[in-house]
């Protein structure tokens, strides 16, 4: 295995579209780490992004949305209490990731990028509309979040593409959002199911705008825009909570593993739909 550390996200997408045999790209490591210790895979390139200029960073363009760099881990996420009150829920998502040790590593593009269904911050940036900067060698590009998981374990990116931040767009006036998961421990534990809310209102308290991800409960993480649209011109009255969490799980499509039945999953979807539909709701009428 060859270990790559470049300087720039151009030159990080030339080595990962040049270099002979497997690439992986080394941010937090603490997925890549794990299938390498563990004799899973060993990628015949590792290739650094920590190093590169800007990859550590959190800042806003001059619209004001958010670019979180590929290399910031979930705690300095944490740390950032600007973020965390216009983002609530993908902060706290990200702060539901293993432990305080894999939090000071652990990074948003790691967690997409490693392409695992239960992922537990991509139900909230599909939720948020976030899109990701993609650098390969022919140039740059904008993804949606949405677009990037394909199969368990894969997304669409080409070989030489690189992300180099995760974009997140500026809060919304009356507007908030939430992420909830339901593991079978208290702690350290991969989702059975988690599902991302983000919901805009009216000043009257109407919802307006509305998109619901959820996470563990098809191949992949995906949007369920039919649930979402059961919200919009709403209050959450009761039987709008019901619609929609009876939505929410007929949008599913699980597999029964130890974690849960399949049957068990698509209950769990409507219910954490409608909880964490109610936190969205109650943060954006602050
Ligand atoms: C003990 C433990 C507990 C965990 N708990 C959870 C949990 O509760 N919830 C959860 O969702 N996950 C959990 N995970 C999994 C892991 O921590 C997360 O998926 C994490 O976000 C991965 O981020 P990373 O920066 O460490 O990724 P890395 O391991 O550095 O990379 C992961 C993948 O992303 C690719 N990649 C990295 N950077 C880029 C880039 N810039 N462009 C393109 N591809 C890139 C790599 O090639 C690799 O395939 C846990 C892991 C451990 C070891």
């Amino acid at each position: 295995m060859k270990y790559h550390s470049p300087d720039s996200f151009h030159a990080a997408a030339e080595i990962s579209a040049n270099a002979p045999g497997s690439t992986r790209f080394l941010a937090g490591g603490t997925d890549v780490l794990v299938q390498l210790r563990s004799d899973i895979f060993t990628p015949d390139n590792l290739i650094d992004i920590k190093n590169i200029e800007g990859a550590k960073a959190i800042n806003r363009s001059a619209n004001g949305d958010w670019n979180i760099g590929a290399a910031v881990s979930g705690a300095e996420m944490n740390e950032n209490e600007e973020l965390k009150s216009e983002w609530p829920g993908i902060v706290e998502a990200v702060d539901l990731i293993g432990s305080t040790q894999i939090q000071g590593r652990a990074t948003l593009v790691g967690n997409l990028c490693n392409g695992s269904p239960a992922a537990d911050t991509v139900p909230a940036l599909i939720a948020a509309d976030a899109s990701v900067a993609v650098q390969s060698p022919n140039g740059e590009r904008i993804m949606k979040v949405a677009d990037v998981p394909r199969s368990p374990g894969k997304t669409n990116f080409q070989k030489g593409d690189v992300v180099k931040n995760v974009i997140v767009p500026a809060k919304k006036n009356k507007s908030s959002d939430a992420y909830l998961r339901f593991i079978p421990r208290t702690e350290m534990d991969i989702a059975v199911v988690g599902c991302g809310v983000w919901l805009q209102l009216s000043a009257d308290g109407f919802i307006v705008s509305a998109r619901i991800s959820l996470g563990a409960v098809a191949p992949t993480v995906f949007k369920v825009d039919s649930a979402a649209d059961i919200l919009i011109g709403k209050q959450l009255d009761d039987d709008t909570l019901h619609k929609l969490a009876a939505t929410a799980s007929a949008a599913c499509n699980p597999i029964t593993d130890r974690r849960g039945t399949v049957e068990y999953r698509t209950h769990i979807a409507g219910v954490l739909a409608e909880r964490t539909a109610k936190i969205a709701y109650q943060r954006a009428g602050v």
